[in-house]
């Protein structure tokens, strides 16, 4: 789809991509909380949380655009020529994605065709769900007796143009995170340990990570399908394997309670922002 701007005139607008983080409002950046503010127009994703969507001042123009498996969404292309339609009409625009917005986000597909339509934008960075999820699952994603590195990975493996590099995922020093992998724990669990991964390996799925409604699913790499077909288990969800999850018990810190919206408002409405 061409995208439509207008030729010889410059959008007066600007965009900000910003990631608002894994859902605990507390979580979202000092910047981003400002540039929130000063909005008048705000695309969100279906990952956004309530708390932070009711952080939107009243005036600005609120558009969901989100994309969740097997419900009806805009189509990318819609999204970008919305997102350059609303930089020729509104002052600030704000482009607000779950998480990072360059990880698994298609940040910079959108900012892509921004620089085509000549818009002007800004990146405010987000708390990825990877580091979201660890935290609050008493998992770190390194230590220095368990994983030397970390990957995050995106489940998505059927795309067979896009093959997955499982003899690298494999590496038992390495921490994989997985996001989007919850349909298919199957193949991962398979594709891994057909390719050396010990079927013992600890792996934790963490399901509304951050959230007063966060679950963690634990056990090892053959039961992740298992895991993953929990009735308990609530999208979005993120796993986690290797040797790092043997901590998630002793490093469990976070207890989730309800906090009333008023609550978490007056709190923010203290920091004086
Ligand atoms: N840009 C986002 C990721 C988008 S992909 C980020 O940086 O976090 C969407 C996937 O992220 C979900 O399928 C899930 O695997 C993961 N995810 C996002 N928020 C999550 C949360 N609160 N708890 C667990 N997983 C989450």
């Amino acid at each position: 789809m061409a995208l439509v701007s207008i030729p010889g005139q410059q959008a007066k607008g600007k965009v900000w991509l910003v990631g608002a983080g894994p859902g605990d409002v507390e979580l979202l950046t000092l910047k981003a909380y400002r540039v929130l503010k000063n909005a008048d127009a705000v695309l969100y994703d279906a990952l956004v949380s309530q708390d932070i969507l009711d952080l939107i001042p009243q005036h600005a123009e609120k558009i969901a655009v989100g994309k969740r498996a097997g419900k009806h969404s805009a189509a990318q292309d819609e999204i970008n020529q919305l997102l350059v339609t609303k930089a020729y009409t509104r002052k600030n625009v704000v482009r607000l994605k779950g998480g990072d917005p360059f990880i698994f986000g298609r940040g910079g597909e959108e900012l892509q065709t921004l620089v085509e339509s000549d818009v002007k934008f800004e990146v405010v960075p987000g708390i990825t769900a990877a580091s979201g999820t660890s935290a609050y699952a008493g998992i770190p994603l390194t230590h220095r007796d368990y994983a030397q590195g970390v990957s995050f990975i995106t489940g998505h493996c059927q795309i067979e143009s896009r093959p997955m590099d499982w003899q690298g995922y494999a590496n038992s020093n390495n921490t994989l995170v997985v996001y989007m992998g919850i349909l298919n724990a199957n193949i991962i669990s398979e594709g891994l340990i057909s390719h050396g991964r010990c079927p013992d390996t600890p792996v934790a799925i963490v399901s509304k990570a951050t959230t007063s409604s966060q679950q963690r699913f634990i056990g090892k790499l053959s039961e992740l399908s298992q895991l993953a077909a929990d009735p308990a288990l609530k999208m979005p969800a993120l796993m986690i394997i290797g040797e790092v999850v043997q901590l998630a018990d002793s490093l469990n810190w976070f207890n989730p309670i309800e906090k009333a919206p008023s609550q978490i408002h007056s709190e923010i409405t203290a920091l004086g922002l």
